[in-house]
């Protein structure tokens, strides 16, 4: 019997695995590449290598699917909303089940599992969203969730007996106590992934994001792109990037693409500052202003700030910081 199992790579999805390898269940583990994923911020990989170590650990087959160009267009306008930021949690589950039944026929898988605990997180693992989430992917009574599935009517592989519904779990709410205390058992000591969730339901993050859906600028560069930086909105079709470390700098260097602006300090330590967007003479100077004001001008009220539009020729000009109250009004 095969199913599919959607691994994050945290704990309770490792567990949901540990649980269906123990009733003879081949696995195939599935795991979703998105623009959001919370692991790349660490700067130690992402989830899905957090996923495919899981999956080593486990001896099992993994699957990546990169479903970042699909995410996007579910969270411009997604069907059953956000959540407390912008996170549209339903639909981006939906998203999830469709792709794993698309993929279950081609392996012939029978069923899914799911690592998901009812009452754990308010949008999407309640009984009424999760019997939306399986309606809408057309996967009703086929998504066995091991760690609650005593508390939720019984699934189709239950019913037909190719899953012992006794050797399940009734496994409720916030608290990870019981998963840890099986994590002891199964002798699970690391599950890198342990936070999940994505990096929309980060308020400063979200406010980026919806920035962008607001000026219908949401595309995989521009996210990038604002995931590297301090993000300032000057006007409708203009925005500037500026880095906050080396780290940020070298990464902004390279998402940086013809008719981008490049702004950075001469003779001084300082940020890479990217515009996207139309310049005139004023933006210009602001942005030289903004870049002048986290350069590290080592107690001189000015900066030589060097700009040129890729791939043209840089030119440069003196000014002073801009002011910490015209800085916010253009803070996204
Ligand atoms: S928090 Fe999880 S379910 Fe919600 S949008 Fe992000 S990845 Fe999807």
């Amino acid at each position: 019997m095969k199913a599919i199992i959607l691994l994050s790579g945290g704990l309770d999805s490792t567990i949901a695995a540990e649980l269906m390898d123990a009733q003879g269940i081949e696995l195939l583990a599935l795991n979703f590449k998105t623009p959001f994923c919370l692991c790349d911020r660490k700067g130690s990989g992402s989830c899905g290598n957090y996923a495919y170590k899981v999956a080593i650990q486990l001896g099992i087959e993994f699957r990546l699917i990169n479903a970042a160009d699909d995410f996007l267009e579910v969270l411009k306008k997604p069907k059953y909303g956000y959540g407390s930021n912008m996170n549209p949690c339903i639909d981006c589950r939906i998203l999830f089940f469709r792709k794993s039944k698309e993929l279950m026929r081609g392996v012939g898988a029978l069923f899914i599992i799911t690592g998901e605990v009812l009452g754990q997180r308010p949008m999407s693992q309640f009984k009424r969203q999760m019997d939306i989430i399986e309606k809408e992917a057309g996967l009703e009574g086929l998504v066995v969730r091991p760690l609650s599935a005593k508390l939720l009517p019984p699934t189709i592989p239950e019913k037909l007996g190719w899953i012992n519904r006794e050797k399940l779990l009734d496994i409720t709410g916030r608290s990870r106590k019981r998963q840890i205390a099986l994590a002891k058992e199964f002798g699970i000591n690391d599950y890198p992934c342990a936070a999940g969730g994505c990096l929309l339901t980060d308020a400063g993050f979200a406010r980026k994001v919806k920035d962008l859906i607001t000026h219908d600028e949401l595309n995989l560069s521009n996210i990038q792109l604002l995931k590297s930086g301090r993000y300032f909105r000057f006007s409708k079709e203009t925005k500037l990037v500026v880095g906050r470390n080396e780290k940020e700098n070298k990464s902004l260097a390279m998402l940086a693409r013809e008719g981008d602006f490049v702004f950075r300090p001469l003779h001084i330590q300082g940020p890479l500052g990217i515009g996207r967007g139309f310049f005139d003479p004023n933006l210009i100077n602001l942005s030289c202003k903004i870049v002048a004001r986290y350069s590290d001008r080592d107690g001189n009220n000015s900066a030589e700030i060097s700009y040129g539009r890729i791939p043209e020729a840089e030119s440069s000009l003196i000014t002073s910081p801009l002011g910490e109250d015209e800085l916010e009004r253009f803070r996204v």
